[in-house]
């Protein structure tokens, strides 16, 4: 069978992505992959949807049979409400990633901070008991927080442009760790202007900075920070992924700090997003090996 064929069988399901905009995703290459190793008669199209259409393209959903469907900016934290039911984590970062198709229900769930998690585990960055600095406060900050927390991280700076956003952040994120230790933090978060990135103090003691927002990409800079007072082994992730290394992570690289980007996210993203939608895990791999390529990094 050729592609076209397999795509367009009439026996087909799909599974998609979508977003605002979507040309340049790499999700559909990683599953196809996937489907195609397999022998799967699925397929995964990326969809360009608008905010204004986003709640009609949910709807589409069960009537189109389609198994699940991945969502990227701008649609993440506007599809909420849009859901039949919520997991847990979807409901405390606030955020759906994955909307799963269940008999014609939709269930969101959201596999950001798991997939970022794998992800400096599988490097073994090692937070224990130590800080961590989290640049940005919108859709994707918050699963850096919860991934922190989760590794053990004493304390949490968030720094973000709109500081009433980092504050609201740092709230919420406070009452969850008061509420999971029985009342009794033994994380503090706290929540700074951009500034304070170029302040010694924020980040002397950082054992991970993460970059949370596009800034790099549509700034064409990032904002000042001061790289030279960070420990020899901080390691500085940047959620955006390119071919270059990006504005944030060059500095840390001309410093030798250990640097990684958002591209490791991505793929276990895939992964875990695969087997929500299909009830089967995509071949080991595979989906990693497939981003990599299309990156040129294979
Ligand atoms: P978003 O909602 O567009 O990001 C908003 C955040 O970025 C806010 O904190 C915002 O600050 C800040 N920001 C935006 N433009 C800025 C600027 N010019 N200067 C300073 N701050 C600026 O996007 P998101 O969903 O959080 O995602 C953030 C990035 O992570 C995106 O590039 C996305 O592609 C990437 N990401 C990657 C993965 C992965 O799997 N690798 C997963 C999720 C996201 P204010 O609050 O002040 O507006």
């Amino acid at each position: 069978m050729t592609p076209a064929e397999r795509i367009l069988g009439g026996r087909t399901r799909l599974s998609a992505v979508f977003g605002d905009p979507v040309e340049h995703s790499l999700s559909p290459a990683m599953h196809n992959a996937a489907y195609a190793a397999l022998g799967l008669d699925r397929a995964y199209a990326a969809f360009h949807v608008t905010p204004a259409r986003l709640r009609e393209a949910i709807r589409a959903v069960p009537a189109l049979g389609i198994v699940g469907v991945n969502l990227t900016v701008p649609h993440k934290e506007r599809a909420l409400r849009m859901m039949a039911r919520l997991s847990d984590e979807a409901r405390l970062l606030a955020a759906v990633n994955c909307v799963i198709n269940r008999d014609g229900e939709l269930h969101g769930d959201n596999t950001d901070a798991r997939g970022l998690e794998a992800d400096l585990r599988g490097y073994r960055v090692e937070l224990n008991g130590r800080a961590a600095v989290v640049v940005g406060a919108g859709g994707a900050a918050p699963s850096a927080v919860l991934a922190c927390i989760r590794m053990g991280a004493a304390r949490i700076v968030i720094c973000n442009r709109t500081v009433e956003r980092a504050n609201r952040l740092a709230r919420r994120f406070a009452r969850y760790v008061a509420g999971r230790g029985g009342g009794r933090a033994r994380e503090t978060i706290e929540a700074r202007g951009l500034a304070a990135l170029a302040d010694r103090a924020t980040v002397t003691s950082a054992a991970l900075i993460v970059n949370a927002t596009p800034m790099g990409l549509k700034t064409g800079g990032f904002a000042p920070l001061a790289y030279d007072a960070t420990p020899a082994d901080c390691v500085f992730y940047d959620m955006v992924y390119a071919r270059e290394p990006t504005p944030f992570l060059a500095p840390a690289i001309a410093l030798g700090r250990r640097a990684l980007d958002g591209a490791g996210m991505l793929a276990n993203q895939g992964e875990l997003a695969f087997e929500l939608f299909n009830g089967i895990a995509p071949p080991p791999g595979l989906m990693r090996q497939t981003l990599m390529e299309r990156l040129g990094r294979a």
